[in-house]
């Protein structure tokens, strides 16, 4: 016979942010589960192997300091110092098509750096032994989620029955989709979306060059798509010659480009980035991911709330996407730890839309940019290029407005 199993809480997903998530809320007084389709995350003593033999995840996340005051509050932040980060302290930007550059300093603002690249394999395994240490929260893993039922309140003291491939069923007052871009629990729910499809790829893989990244993150925006170059880092090291790359461009030349052997990719790449780090010595192995931008029209509903990618799956070209979900995961445990501590239905539709109301104009105000940024240089339209080159400049000359989109992309204010 198949499993019932009742829960307050249950969390769809644990990539980073359902990880995070689960983790922020491991002591709050409430019964927590977290499932995932994938096994455990990869063994800490595996991982500190690799790290033996300088060989890096090729997913990278730039984490804001916002996302590592977060993973500090958390307890895991260094844990994550210990095994591996790469702090940026400099950050360029500039046009392929033009003379348009901007630049920003951590000195600028008194910071002593702007972000730190982060191997998302690493986050997402000091998150999962912090909760697995906890073991407060019950964990389903490996287990897909096929099918979400809405109750009445007349039928159980619960609002959504989970069913899982396995066959176990589970009860819960609240689920929360955390459960990626192609998010489950989304459809499910029947929460509405508005996509944009890029019919981009990014391609990742890391990099040795022969010049030092000297803690600079660079991005070059070429009419077909960014390149971006983020500084790696392994431990004694001042070499400084690991970057994780992410090239943005059309399916057609993506294919051709993963087509290439090494030496050729290497040479394209070099070239694309105008030997900005010298030669490019060594590529490893390159994944690539199909790009679009997604936002859910609702974030919550009796019962159900979504975070993360569920919610918005953004353009990794600001590296804003984990950081977004990051600070939903934040806001959203405090809403429902409050909720608790005072008494109240911490699953009803107006404790949930809190949370909607706190991140729903900061996520869409990002998404919206950034759907700009993509299109301004995206276009080959001569006024357009004369425009966005002069306004690169512009900006760059101009401290306040610099500085505050400095503190606006560091996820400061
Ligand atoms: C090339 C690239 C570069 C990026 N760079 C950056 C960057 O520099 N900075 C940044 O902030 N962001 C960046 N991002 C975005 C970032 O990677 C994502 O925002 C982040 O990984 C989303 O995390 P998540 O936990 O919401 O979702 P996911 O990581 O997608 O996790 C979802 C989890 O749910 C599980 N799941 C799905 N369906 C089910 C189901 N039915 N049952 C059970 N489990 C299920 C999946 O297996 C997975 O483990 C980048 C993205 C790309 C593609």
């Amino acid at each position: 016979m198949n499993e019932v199993h009742h829960h307050d809480v249950i969390i769809v997903g644990s990539g980073m942010v359902g990880l995070s998530l689960a983790l922020a809320l491991r002591n709050c007084g409430l019964n927590i589960a977290l499932i995932d389709d994938h096994s455990a995350a990869h063994s800490l003593a595996g991982l500190r192997t690799n790290m033996k033999n300088a060989t890096f995840d090729s997913r990278v996340s730039a984490l804001t300091p916002a996302s590592c005051a977060f993973l500090q509050a958390l307890g895991v932040w260094l844990p994550l110092q210990d095994l591996r980060v790469c702090p940026y302290q400099h950050m360029v930007v500039w046009d392929a098509d033009g003379t348009g550059s901007i630049d920003f300093h951590a000195a600028d603002l008194h910071a002593d750096w702007l972000g730190v690249i982060a191997e998302n394999s690493l986050v997402s395994a000091v998150l999962a032994q912090a909760l697995y240490d906890a073991a407060t929260v019950k964990i389903y893993q490996p287990e897909t989620l096929i099918a979400l039922t809405k109750v009445t309140q007349a039928e159980g003291n619960y609002n959504n029955i989970l069913t899982l491939e396995s066959g176990t069923s589970l009860h819960c007052k609240l689920v929360i989709g955390a459960d990626g871009g192609t998010s489950k629990i989304r459809t499910l729910a029947g929460f509405e979306t508005r996509e944009w499809n890029y019919d981009q790829q990014a391609i990742v893989t890391t990099v040795t060059t022969t010049l030092p990244h000297q803690l600079t993150a660079r991005q070059r925006f070429m009419p077909t798509g960014p390149l971006a170059f983020l500084p790696l880092m392994v431990a004694g090291d001042t070499s400084q010659q690991y970057c994780s790359i992410v090239w943005s461009c059309a399916p057609a030349l993506a294919g051709r480009l993963l087509a290439l052997d090494d030496a050729e990719f290497a040479q394209q790449l070099e070239q694309a980035f105008e030997s900005k780090l010298g030669k490019i010595q060594a590529v490893a192995t390159r994944q690539a991911f199909p790009l679009r931008q997604l936002h859910a029209l609702n974030y919550v509903n009796a019962g159900v709330a979504l975070v993360g990618d569920a919610a918005h799956t953004i353009h990794p070209l600001a590296g804003q996407g984990v950081n977004l979900g990051f600070a939903d995961a934040e806001a959203l445990a405090a809403i429902l730890k409050h909720a608790v501590a005072r008494k109240e239905d911490f699953a009803s539709l107006q404790i949930l839309s809190r949370y909607q109301r706190q991140r729903k104009p900061a996520n869409l105000g990002m998404m919206v940019a950034m759907e700009g940024f993509k299109r301004i240089f995206a276009s080959d339209n001569l006024s357009l290029r004369w425009l966005r080159n002069s306004g690169l400049n512009a900006v760059n000359h101009l401290s306040p407005l610099k500085q505050q989109i400095m503190r606006i992309a560091m996820g400061l204010k």
